[in-house]
């Protein structure tokens, strides 16, 4: 039996990203596979009144269950509600949907929205394919991300070696001929901890540490002029912070030169079109930083909620810094009271 997302809470990206651009801050997308991250990214989001995207990937899907994380999405309307924020804006959001076929199941599985990545596909057959998507979720009011350009990295089932951003020139036709509600685009952003190779970068002479090489905010302007006004999202967009890295190899774990997107330069792009920006390693970097610590420090633990509870604590705080520090989207939902 097809659900509709409207009937378990959830909300589409269109108006909170209308307000997005207008107001210069960006939604959070947090992806989700367990109960403690999403208990960490409902407890941020309703306590800062901020919307937020809940992105589920395939991966994500086999590993939690389709059923279960979709309604422990259910579940985090109400938690949500429980814990004082009595009007939450919660999208549940396919993340890097590769066919047709996952997309159609998610819309019926009360989703609202859902990602097409045909980046990979030639131009034409990109769009063919989100069109199709595009049609079938619009019957349903469930709004569609697409994609132009490629981004290197690896996530779950998606990966690329080499970057290629998105041409400038493509964006008026590829929104028209498919009707997609956003893009995500290609800047420089990365998949993964290692979002750029050594040799990308240049080396801090005062703490040894890799200097990224900067975002293509040339690129994004050229995108901008072309699509005045339209939602453009960034994907791969973790800062991977290296209070968490040098936690993760200080107690047992092997992370050399992990490196992220500077916050500055997330900021910037959260005050442009930009409006929804995708974070997921950094949660994953919490995550561990905080078992490890925990597990090398009380070798003599077993009850999982010992370890799993500071990993929930710390990936808290993560998200709030992202939504306050990064994003700007504290106290942005449509009905504050
Ligand atoms: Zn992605």
């Amino acid at each position: 039996m097809a659900v509709s997302y409207k009937t378990i809470g959830l909300v589409n990206t269109k108006e909170m990203f209308k307000r997005a651009i207008n107001g210069g801050w960006a939604v959070p997308a947090f992806n989700f596979n367990n109960l403690e991250q999403l208990q960490a990214i409902i407890k941020a989001s309703s306590e800062l009144k901020s919307p937020v995207i809940l992105q589920v990937s395939k991966g994500a899907r086999s590993y939690a269950n389709a059923t279960l994380l979709r309604y422990m999405a259910e579940g985090a309307v109400e938690y949500a509600k429980e814990i004082g924020c009595k009007h939450p804006e919660i999208v549940l959001h396919l993340d890097h949907g590769d066919s047709f076929e996952l997309c159609k199941n998610c819309v019926d599985m009360g989703f609202s929205s859902v990602m097409i990545d045909g980046s990979s596909l030639p131009y034409d057959k990109n769009v063919e394919l989100t069109r199709q998507v595009v049609e079938y979720a619009h019957k349903y009011d469930v709004t569609v991300e697409g994609e132009l350009g490629v981004l290197a990295g690896v996530e779950d089932e998606v990966q690329a070696e080499e970057s290629h951003y998105t041409k400038p020139e493509e964006v008026i036709d590829f929104t028209s001929k498919t009707g997609v509600d956003s893009l995500a685009i290609s800047i420089g952003t990365s998949h993964g901890a290692y979002k750029f190779k050594p040799e990308q970068c240049t080396r801090d002479p005062k703490t040894g540490r890799l200097v990224p090489p900067p975002l293509a905010f040339d690129v994004l302007d050229a995108i901008m002029q072309k699509l005045p006004g339209f939602p453009i999202v960034l994907h791969g967009s973790s800062s991977v912070p290296q209070e968490y890295v040098d936690i993760i190899n200080k107690y047992g774990g092997k992370l050399p030169d992990a490196v992220g997107i500077p916050e500055e330069q997330l900021r910037k792009a959260a005050k442009s079109a930009v409006c929804k920006i995708n974070i997921d390693s950094d949660s994953r970097l919490a995550f561990t930083a905080a078992v490890r610590k925990t597990l090398a420090e009380k070798p003599a633990e077993f009850d999982p909620r010992k370890f799993c509870g500071p990993a929930r604590d710390l990936m808290e705080v993560m998200y709030k810094q992202k939504i306050v520090d990064v994003l700007g989207s504290d106290n942005k939902l449509a009905q504050l009271d």
